[in-house]
This record gives C-alpha cells, sequence and structure tokens, in this order.
C-alpha cells in the first residue's frame, strides 16, 4: 500500500526522508491495527491517511506524537501480522464456528463408535484369551523361593505316578525329552511368549514342535531325575523373564495352586 501511495502522490513523495518514511510506516501500521477492529478503513483511506501522516511528521511535535502513539498502541508489534491478514482471516474464523456444532456431534458419535468397538475388541481379547489350567491335581509340596542354597524356581505338586499333566495354555512343544536334574522335562512356548517348564515325569505324550492346547494331557507324573517322590515340578517363564512365583502367576489369572 506504501508503494502505491507514493506512486499516486507522484512526486511529492519523493521529499520525504528516511525517517519520515518509517514513521509513515508506523502510522500504518496503527491504522491497519484499527482497520482489524473496524473492519471498515479501505486500503485507499489508509494509504491517504498514511501520505498524509507522513507529511505531518515533517514538524518535530508530531514526531513526537506519533513515537508517543506507536508506544501506546498495545500490540504495535503484533498488530501488523493480525492487521495485514485479520480481513482475510475473519471470515474463515467466523464460519467455521458456525459449522463447529455439527463436528462435536460428530465427534461424539465417534466416541461411542470408538468406544463400541473397543468393548467388542476387548470382548474378542477375553473370547481369545488362553484359558489357564491348573498343571496337575495334587498336593501342593514346596514353593517358589530359596531352598537348599538354591533357588527352587518352581512349584512341587505331588501325586501317584502316572497322574496327567497338563499343558497350562495354548502353544508349542519347544522341548520333550530328557533334562539333567528334571529327568524329563517338557517345555512349551505359549503364545504371548511365556514358557512354562514341566518335570520329572515318568512319560511324555507329546513331542517337539507339537501344537498343545490348555489343559491337553502332556504327559505322566513321575519321579525322574532329582526328585525324592512321585511330584511335578512346574515353572512358568514370562516371555523375555526369568522364573518367577507360579503361584501368584496363577492368580493373577484366577487359578489357586494351594
Ligand atoms: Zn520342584
Amino acid at each position: 500500500m506504501r508503494q502505491n501511495a507514493q506512486r499516486s502522490r507522484g512526486g511529492k513523495h519523493r521529499k520525504v526522508t528516511t525517517s519520515q518514511t518509517s514513521k509513515g510506516r508506523v502510522a500504518l501500521v496503527a491504522i491497519a491495527a484499527g482497520a482489524a477492529s473496524s473492519a471498515s478503513v479501505g486500503g485507499a483511506t489508509a494509504a491517504q491517511l498514511q501520505a498524509d501522516n507522513a507529511e505531518e511528521t515533517a514538524a518535530p511535535v508530531a514526531e513526537y506524537a506519533f513515537a508517543a502513539n506507536a508506544v501506546a498502541i498495545p500490540p504495535v508489534e503484533e498488530a501488523p501480522a493480525v492487521g495485514s491478514s485479520a480481513l482475510g482471516e475473519l471470515s474463515p474464523q467466523i464460519l467455521p464456528i458456525a459449522e463447529y456444532k455439527p463436528v462435536t456431534g460428530l465427534e461424539t458419535q465417534l466416541d461411542k463408535a470408538i468406544k463400541a468397538a473397543e468393548e467388542r475388541a476387548a470382548a474378542d481379547i477375553a473370547a481369545r484369551a488362553p484359558s489357564v489350567a491348573r498343571p496337575a491335581e495334587g498336593v501342593f509340596t514346596s514353593g517358589f523361593g530359596m531352598r537348599w542354597g538354591s533357588l527352587h524356581a518352581g512349584i512341587d505338586i505331588a501325586n501317584a505316578v502316572g497322574t496327567p499333566i497338563l499343558a497350562i495354555m495354548d502353544g508349542t512343544v519347544i522341548n520333550s525329552g530328557p533334562a539333567s536334574g528334571y529327568g524329563n522335562w517338557i517345555r512349551i512356548q505359549h503364545d504371548d511368549g511365556s514358557i512354562s517348564v514341566y518335570g520329572h515325569m515318568v512319560s511324555l505324550n507329546v513331542g517337539v514342535g507339537e501344537r498343545v492346547h490348555a489343559g491337553q494331557n502332556i504327559a505322566g507324573m513321575g519321579n525322574e531325575g532329582f526328585s525324592t517322590g512321585s511330584h511335578l515340578h512346574f515353572e512358568i517363564h514370562p516371555a523375555g523373564m526369568g522364573a518367577v512365583d507360579p503361584v501368584a502367576w496363577f492368580a493373577e489369572r484366577g487359578v489357586a495352586i494351594s
């Protein structure tokens, strides 16, 4: 606008000094800020005022007045950004507000839909969650913890030789055979990454790579390996972890061991 004003005013502006031009710019800023609120000052009027102000500022008194005005206008630094585009932004800012209520309603509907979807997903997960089976019936004879100077990494459940040993969850057999201390062992990797371990069995009903299901009879209880009586030694290793207390692990899944 300033350049247009200079052209329209012809040679008159060629006399304007640099300081006057900058003061004129300050005046235009103030006008532009005013235009943002009144939205009625046209560009031509603003340019006219700017040009007139530039002439008036030739007087030292007016110069002070403009300097004072420039400071007195609170948002002088921010006003240009707002004022220069205020006319363009005001309409888009108002229109979306009118359209905002339907959007709010849509959000509510989406929230309900999302909540319903989440509830269905939770129900599906619950339905597909691996049921957890107690690994053997019998007498709980030893818990998880330090025993005889070393960690007893599982629990012992005693019963007669041949008592069914059950897979605690769906999974894949990763070991089935002789193992030091365990006599025979079976290790099952479950779908959540955890591994269950069964020891001392007298008979093995599943082989490595075999898919098993929760509650499936995988072996017969025995007294093999480091054992002083027919019992199952059972361990649970959550994904990425060492053995944890099976009693607490089962309790979290609603299965009582002892
Ligand atoms: Zn044991």
